[in-house]
């Protein structure tokens, strides 16, 4: 009966050593797989900039280049299929850094609405030349404190107020609010009355390179990014990201924030004036 048991127990050892690898190899397989998907939609990506670039430089070299007005404009478009690309790259490296966790986050403290303010002063400009209105109702008069990575916040704002002035209507309006969630938390929200996005597509909306409309979209620039680097730097601060959207009505995008319970000390040098 010794060597009965002992088989035994070597059998099962022997199968549990075969299920660990065959899990492993799954693991690997789906890596891979992760892996081919994204090298495929990177290079699909670059590949209509990286053209039309090409298009333009060609159509110089062939001749255009020898009027001015049309070599002005030629040179005008490359650069701006370069800018393109430069924004992709941007794009790829930072989703790169955020998914492989090399994306560090630097905390510090600041004034939420201020942050609000800026990026909606930053992209007015932008907003009014497609004719839409921003507009930001805010509760407060007092700052609203929050300990986060402010570059990156604020990465998140302009990503989510951009895309509401890209699939919004000409004549509607983006409404940024923050208010009181929970005892410690705002939830920032940017609210639009654009095209709306239909029920089957908003689960997808966050995954990387997912975009809805593919033409139109592409019309409208962009790399199908934006919004999985959103969610990952929400989700690196532990918070969450919200989408409800009525499609030919509008969209919400909205986030939580912890509040700070101070504001920040004031710097040696302000210590001492
Ligand atoms: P893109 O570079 O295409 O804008 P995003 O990741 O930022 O990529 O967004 C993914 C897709 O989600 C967009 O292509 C668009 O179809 C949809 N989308 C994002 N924001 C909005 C919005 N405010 N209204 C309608 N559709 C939106």
């Amino acid at each position: 009966t010794q060597v009965t048991t002992d088989m035994s127990t070597l059998t099962r050892e022997v199968e549990k050593f075969a299920e660990d690898k065959k899990l492993e190899i799954e693991t690997l397989k789906v890596r891979e797989a992760y892996r081919k998907e994204f090298m495929g939609n990177v290079s699909h990506e670059l590949k209509t900039p990286l053209f039309t670039v090409q298009g333009y430089i060609l159509t110089l070299l062939d001749g255009a280049y020898k009027d001015k007005a049309v070599r002005k404009k030629y040179l005008t478009r490359a650069s701006k299929g370069v800018e393109r690309l430069i924004y992709i790259v941007k794009d790829l490296d930072m989703i790169t850094k955020l998914e492989t966790g090399d994306l560090h986050l630097k905390f510090e403290t600041f004034d939420m609405v201020e942050l609000i303010q800026q990026s909606f002063d930053l992209l007015e400009m932008k907003a009014s030349k497609k004719n839409i209105t921003l507009t930001f109702d805010m509760d407060y008069e007092e700052p609203i404190w929050v300990r986060a990575d402010k570059e990156r916040i604020q990465q998140v704002l302009t990503n989510l107020i951009v895309n509401s002035i890209k699939y919004g209507k000409s004549g509607g309006t983006t409404e940024i609010s923050i208010e009181n969630l929970i005892k410690n938390k705002v939830i920032v929200r940017v609210t639009d009355n654009g095209e709306g996005i239909e029920k089957e597509n908003i689960p997808r909306l966050f995954e990387r390179f997912y975009r809805v409309d593919k033409s139109g979209s592409r019309k409208e620039g962009g790399s199908g990014l934006g919004l999985s680097i959103v969610k990952h730097i929400i989700e690196a601060h532990g918070e969450k990201i919200y989408v409800e959207s009525v499609f030919g009505v509008g969209s919400e995008f909205s986030f939580t924030m912890e509040k700070s319970q101070a504001a920040p000390q004031p710097s040696a040098a302000a210590q001492i004036t």
